[in-house]
């Protein structure tokens, strides 16, 4: 019975997030999707538009419930009971920072462990701040993102 906590920026979410969260509900009790509301970058869309935008991509998935935190990852998965964190690894570079990052989690976290899937082939060139600036002069980006994204992406930048 292990719960798993999917923590990321997600702004916003991509069919990259939406396959791995496909792929790791099945294998917990639960998985909890968490909107990290202040990432080190700048945002395009608010925390609470980012959870929304997620809940409706994962809607068909019954055991994933989705949320936002504040704060550290590792101290926010043991407040919901999550002993494992799932993360997304596409090239070499995320490598590199999901590494760094699962160190210093452990670190601060013995006990608390990390599994990542690798991203499906499909989806290895998405990542949400290419397919922004791809938006933002013109490009499609249908195929990218769920129906919904679209729309709020298209909103957001060309209204
Ligand atoms: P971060 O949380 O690092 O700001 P994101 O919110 O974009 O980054 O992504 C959350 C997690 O999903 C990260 O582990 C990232 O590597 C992974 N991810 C992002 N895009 C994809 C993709 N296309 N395929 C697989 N994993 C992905």
């Amino acid at each position: 019975m292990v719960i798993a906590l999917y923590p990321g920026s997600f702004d916003p979410v991509t069919k990259g997030h939406v396959d791995i969260a496909e792929r790791a509900a099945p294998l917990f009790e639960q998985l909890i999707v968490a909107v990290y509301d202040a990432p080190p970058k700048h945002l395009l869309f608010t925390t609470e538009e980012r959870v929304e935008l997620m809940r409706k991509a994962l809607v068909h998935l019954p055991n994933v419930r989705v949320t936002f935190f504040s704060g550290l990852t590792v101290e926010f998965a043991k407040e919901v009971k999550a002993d494992v964190i799932v993360r997304g690894l596409r090239m070499s570079s995320d490598f590199e920072r999901e590494f760094e990052m699962a160190l210093m989690n452990k670190k601060l976290a013995p006990n608390m462990e990390l599994i990542c899937f690798m991203t499906n082939l499909e989806y290895e060139f998405i990542s949400s701040s290419l397919l922004k600036e791809v938006c933002r002069l013109g490009g499609c980006i249908d195929d990218l993102v769920p129906e919904h994204v679209a729309a709020a992406l298209r909103d957001k930048l060309h209204r």
